[in-house]
């Protein structure tokens, strides 16, 4: 029964969130959005070109970004550029942020999207991959951050951090990734206790997704999650909107807030729940 009335003040809650969405206040925005040549990423790029964004892209493939900077332009972004960077290069982010700044004169969203490369299996002791995905997965992140940080105070940006269930919850095959989430989830939401502190009208939303259609989720997942995969277009949407609205935090689908509720105080049933969505023969 308090999960089923839960169930309905969320959504609610979401249904009143979504109404409060005003895609004008996304027109002639400045967007720096990262991981964007593919998935959720390239979405978002078309999403914020409907609403009539001015956009840096960024990501390593050259070909793919020049190919969706060509639809976002069709679509109706008013500016659009990309710049080719790999995140594993400590110095990438400055020089993305730098090169944001000199093309658009500002910014009024960054979303932090990208991740790099991991296997979805057990634990192996490659200590290296996990230092090295904390860098592209993480540390970037927060360098990211904290070069746009005084442009978007001065915009009274949005940071959007885009995060994954198992950011909230450990799920199997997932320990290094999962790690870089929980990382990310300890960095903004202590970074936006302090940016309350100081006034700074910057909103940090933390978005928390399940699993999404994309082609690289849908290969490493394939016999080994029962989960449904939710639509990416839907997701990356969702996402912006979050951005936007300035919510918190996000959760695509809205479910897993639930799922989150029962995080802590009913460890037993979150398991049971979390046990369900994977294949547990096929180690
Ligand atoms: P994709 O693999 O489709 O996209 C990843 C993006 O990151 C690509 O644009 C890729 O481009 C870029 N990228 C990869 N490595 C690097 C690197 N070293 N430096 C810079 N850019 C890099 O992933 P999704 O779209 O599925 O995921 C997007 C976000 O959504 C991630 O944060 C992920 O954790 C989250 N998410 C996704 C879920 C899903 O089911 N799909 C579920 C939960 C969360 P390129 O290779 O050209 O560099």
């Amino acid at each position: 029964k308090a999960l089923c009335a839960a169930g309905i003040i969320v959504g609610l809650l979401a249904f009143f969130w979504r109404d409060t969405f005003n895609p004008d206040s996304i027109s002639g925005a400045r967007v720096l959005l990262t991981g964007a040549s593919t998935g959720i990423g390239e979405q978002m790029a078309y999403h914020y070109s409907r609403f009539g964004a001015e956009i840096v892209l960024t990501a390593r493939r050259g070909t793919l970004l020049q190919k969706v900077m060509e639809k976002c332009l069709q679509l109706g972004a008013k500016k659009v550029f990309y710049i080719q960077a790999d995140m594993s290069s400590p110095q990438a982010p400055e020089e993305v942020v730098h090169f944001a700044l000199q093309k658009l004169g500002g910014l009024d969203h960054l979303v932090l999207n990208h991740i790099g490369g991991t296997p979805f299996r057990m634990w192996d002791g490659d200590v290296e991959h996990t230092r090295w995905l904390m860098q592209v997965n993480f540390l970037s992140y927060v360098a990211l951050a904290s070069a746009a940080l005084p442009i978007l105070a001065e915009s009274k940006g949005s940071l959007i951090v885009v995060s994954s269930l198992t950011g909230k919850i450990s799920t199997p095959f997932t320990t290094s990734y999962s790690a870089t989430k929980f990382a990310l989830d300890g960095f903004f939401s202590s970074l936006r206790h302090e940016l309350a502190m100081q006034k700074q009208d910057v909103c940090i939303t933390l978005c928390i997704l399940g699993l999404i259609d994309t082609e690289m989720a849908l290969e490493k997942t394939r016999d080994k999650v029962y989960m449904s995969a939710y639509p990416v277009a839907e997701a990356a949407l969702t996402i912006i909107k979050g951005g936007a609205t300035r919510a918190r935090e996000v959760f695509y689908p809205w479910w897993l807030e639930l799922l989150c509720c029962l995080r802590d105080w009913f460890p037993d049933q979150r398991d049971v729940v979390i046990q369900s969505f994977y294949n547990y023969t096929s180690v």
